[in-house]
């Protein structure tokens, strides 16, 4: 008889996101005059249309692939060198940080090289994460059997759980427990918080003191506006050792329907292998990649490739301004409820404290009943995020607004 990777039983059945849908859908059927006014503010999805210059590049891609000398079958595997010198120069060499063309793998998505990485790393390492958390980095752990049962409140023996909070600012303090394996995300989903570089500085020394690595995602690094935040790990000296970046098109480029991500995995990153010595991780990433991962597609990549040229970058800035407005208008909203609001500031994220003693369920299903707005309950990230809600600002100008509008009515 077969048997099933158990691990996926351990898996919390009531995620997070169908949770939202069940609760939106019942609500709707029992107010049907509901669903049309409902203003969705929960899932992390872009909404305004792909930039000119990543279709047109697109379009003429299309249109090389219907001649038989611009036909592209198979392409490498890591990705096109266009693509990666463009991603290397433009992201990390212009802006004084040393990363090579081949240090870049062009993936289809962030969430699955978040899951893909711990193919190539020990199944014993100690794994820590924020909390509130990006729950793709908690539930690969488990697939994986790196951890024990969930626990009433869903967290995961074996999983050890950094408390981000408003004391803290939303940023981890660097734990008295060894960790092998760190999980960061700046600006981060879902609290908004970015961390300094003297922050960064501790985490990355940190990592170095304990022979560990930082997996450090930065999919909303465009969103930062406080010119002394790092947009890279790789901006901190030394993180070439301890850090593997991950990036994504989704954010920046509206490219979460199209598909394009990377990582950076350097040369000199090193893990310890079971013989007891130090062995670089890069050339086991390129031997997945190979192995497992046929390459993004040519008209995506020519697309991603755009949002460098002149034109795409202004389009993204455009894109980002547009997003930032949104969170302008509904952090202000926020606000003025007397709520005490974090985020929104360096990312499109905004993330607000209920009322005292409310649960972050009990405000959710408030605002959908009361004003027809579908938030996200902070304790679906986790433990900490327990009375919070988050609030995203990937909207149009409009349901901002009319969002906003609503929020401020309801009697908080
Ligand atoms: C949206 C998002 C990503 C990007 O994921 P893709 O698979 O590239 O779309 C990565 N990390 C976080 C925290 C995100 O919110």
């Amino acid at each position: 008889m077969a048997t099933l990777n158990s691990n996926y039983l351990k898996l919390k059945a009531g995620y997070l996101f169908p949770e939202i849908a069940r609760r939106v859908k019942a609500f709707t059927e029992a107010n049907p005059e509901a669903a049309s006014n409902m203003i969705r503010c929960g899932i992390g999805d872009v909404t305004e249309p792909l930039p000119l210059a990543v279709r047109e590049a697109m379009h003429a891609a299309i249109d090389e692939m219907g001649t038989r000398e611009g036909f592209h079958g198979y392409g490498p595997e890591q990705g096109y060198e266009f693509l990666r010198t463009a991603i290397a120069q433009n992201d990390y060499r212009d802006r004084g940080m040393e990363v090579a063309d081949d240090e870049i793998f062009v993936s289809d998505g962030s969430k699955c090289d978040g899951g893909n990485i711990l193919d190539i790393l020990g199944s014993d390492n100690r794994v820590a994460v924020m909390d509130p958390v990006y729950p793709v980095y908690v539930d690969t752990n488990v697939m994986a059997g790196h951890t024990g049962d969930a626990s009433e409140d869903g967290s995961y023996e074996g999983i050890h759980y950094l408390e981000c909070t408003a004391e803290n600012g939303f940023v981890p303090a660097i734990p008295e427990k060894k960790a092998d394996i760190i999980y960061l995300c700046f600006p981060n989903n879902p609290t908004g918080a970015v961390a300094s570089r003297a922050q960064l500085e501790a985490w990355v020394a940190y990592a170095r003191r304990h022979g560990s690595i930082l997996l450090f995602d930065a999919a909303y690094e465009a969103y930062i506006s406080d010119s002394s935040v790092p947009h890279s790990i790789y901006e901190i000296p030394g993180a070439r050792e301890c850090a593997i970046e991950f990036r994504s098109f989704s954010k920046n480029g509206g490219f979460t329907g199209t598909r394009c991500a990377f990582t950076v995995v350097p040369k000199e990153l090193t893990a310890l292998c079971k013989g007891g010595e130090r062995r670089p991780l890069h050339p086991l990433w390129h031997r997945r990649f190979t192995t497992k991962f046929n390459g993004v597609s040519y008209v995506t990549q020519r697309g991603a490739a755009a949002l460098y040229s002149g034109k795409g970058k202004a389009e993204v800035a455009a894109l980002v301004e547009h997003y930032m407005g949104n969170a302008k208008i509904l952090r202000e909203a926020v606000a003025s409820c007397g709520l005490k609001v974090h985020g929104g500031v360096n990312a499109p994220y905004i993330w607000v404290k209920g009322p005292e003693g409310a649960t972050s369920w009990q405000i959710f299903d408030r605002m959908l009943s009361e004003a027809n707005i579908v938030v996200t309950p902070g304790s679906g990230f986790g433990r900490a995020g327990e009375g919070y809600f988050r609030i995203s600002a990937f909207n149009s100008r409009e349901k901002a607004i009319e969002a906003a509008d609503r929020i401020k009515a309801m009697k908080w």
